[in-house]
């Protein structure tokens, strides 16, 4: 029996679909990634913009294609799905179920009930890299950012327990794992069994080994002066954080619900790099919020030049159902508009993002070496989370994937670096 695993959305969702295929080849199934070939179709989806569920609506004609040639396909729908979805997709689906319900698929596939467990992120993920592993530590989410749906699709916050985790972890670097990315709508208010979040930063940055660690999503009303200094004082935690500011003003942030404003958000920034050295910064901005005025969005571009981040995930707002903004606003920003607002954000950051870049030319670096690229260069990423592309100098050398290597910088640009393995980085791993 064959399955053909369709994933998109975010870092999490990406993270079930690797537990999603524990539980199918627990029972037997093999991955095809020839969609004629499979006996079963599951689509682990996003809703957190209207364009991917367009996505999955998209792809219904090809499933009804697939089905009249083999009558036998099941086809099963999960992930973040809203009711109102739910309702409208269930006549094409044979199952749609909450990716919390994951052990019940054993029962739906098989008739027989799954003997392991009844908490589907205790199900160990079949990690699709031999290098990295992402460990969710909690899921849902109590903040209701106004144009959210997280709180309506995964329910409130859950954490899992430090035990579970570190056992997990544990198991992963025994494993041979070099970067460990701890996962949750929002770690920071990570809670459980008396244990916050800085705490189980420490307890996995004292696990034995070489690795590295890091963490997303971050909010800022959750950052607090504790976990500033734990990740400053942490050896495995790199120089990297993201952190979403989604507007750069106090009126557009009120509307989105986000309980801060622009000048305690550039406070967080400015005690950050105080703390941590060469620190890099990522966050998420959202363009075309319901009412946002050119001025208001000016603010957004001149924070974005005051803050130089390194990377911006820039979205265009779109209304998605039962959230506040789609119930109390009107989506007046016109398309274009947005369309225009995002790209004079994205000019802003290709050139902090260039000069921040800038700074690494001719330093020497450690580098994870993670792969081939599909030129067949060798690529890999620094403790900043920068993206780096590596080249042998005169001598080819012996490179073995998941170790560590120093690289001297010789290119870079908005997007990445570029370098050169150095030859004393040769020592045994
Ligand atoms: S913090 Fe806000 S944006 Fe993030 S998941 Fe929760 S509701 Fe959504």
């Amino acid at each position: 029996m064959k399955y053909h695993l369709i994933t998109f959305g975010c870092q999490m969702n990406k993270s079930d679909s690797e537990r999603i295929a524990t539980v199918l080849e627990n029972i037997g199934y093999k991955e095809t990634s020839k969609i004629n070939e499979a006996d079963l179709i599951i689509v682990n989806m996003c809703s957190v913009r209207q364009k991917a569920v367009d996505r999955v609506y998209g792809m219904i004609k090809n499933f009804n294609r697939i089905k009249k040639q083999n009558p036998n396909l099941k086809i099963i729908l999960t992930g973040c799905v809203l009711l109102k979805d739910k309702n409208k997709f269930k006549k094409w689906f044979d199952l749609i179920f909450d990716i919390k319900d994951l052990p019940k698929l054993t029962k739906f596939l098989t008739k027989q009930q799954n003997k392991q467990t009844d908490d589907y992120l205790s199900i160990l993920p079949a990690i699709s890299s031999p290098i990295t592993a992402y460990v969710p530590i909690m899921t849902g989410c109590n903040n209701f950012c106004a144009y959210c749906v997280v709180p309506y699709t995964r329910g409130r916050e859950i954490s899992r327990s430090p035990k579970i985790i570190i056992a997990e972890i544990k198991k992963l670097l025994k494993d041979g794992y070099k970067e460990i990315i701890l996962l949750g709508q929002n770690v920071n208010s990570y809670q459980k069994d008396d244990v916050n979040f800085s705490q189980l930063l420490k307890m996995v940055d004292n696990l034995q080994g070489k690795f590295w660690l890091r963490f997303i999503t971050n909010h800022p009303k959750d950052l607090t002066d504790e976990l500033i200094n734990t990740i400053a004082e942490c050896k495995k935690v790199g120089p990297y954080m993201h952190l979403p500011i989604q507007a750069g003003n106090d009126q557009i942030l009120k509307k989105m619900n986000r309980h801060y404003t622009v000048s305690y958000y550039k406070n967080l920034i400015k005690k950050l790099r105080k703390k941590i050295q060469n620190l890099s910064i990522s966050t998420d901005i959202i363009v075309g919020f319901p009412g946002e005025t050119k001025n208001q969005f000016n603010d957004t571009a001149k924070l974005m030049r005051s803050i130089k981040f390194d990377m911006a995930y820039l979205a265009q707002y779109s209304p998605r159902p039962q959230t506040l903004a789609a119930k109390t606003f009107k989506d007046n920003v016109p398309k274009e508009e947005k369309k225009q607002r995002e790209e004079i954000l994205n000019e802003i950051l290709k050139k902090t993002a260039l000069k921040n870049n800038e700074k690494y030319i001719g330093k020497i670096i450690e580098v994870l070496i993670i792969g081939y690229d599909k030129k067949n260069n060798l690529y890999g990423v620094t403790d900043t989370f920068k993206h780096i592309l590596v080249k042998f100098g005169q001598k080819k050398l012996p490179i073995k994937i998941g170790n560590f290597y120093n690289v001297k910088i010789t290119q870079v640009a908005s997007w990445g670096l570029e370098g050169c393995f150095q030859l004393l980085s040769f020592r045994k791993q």
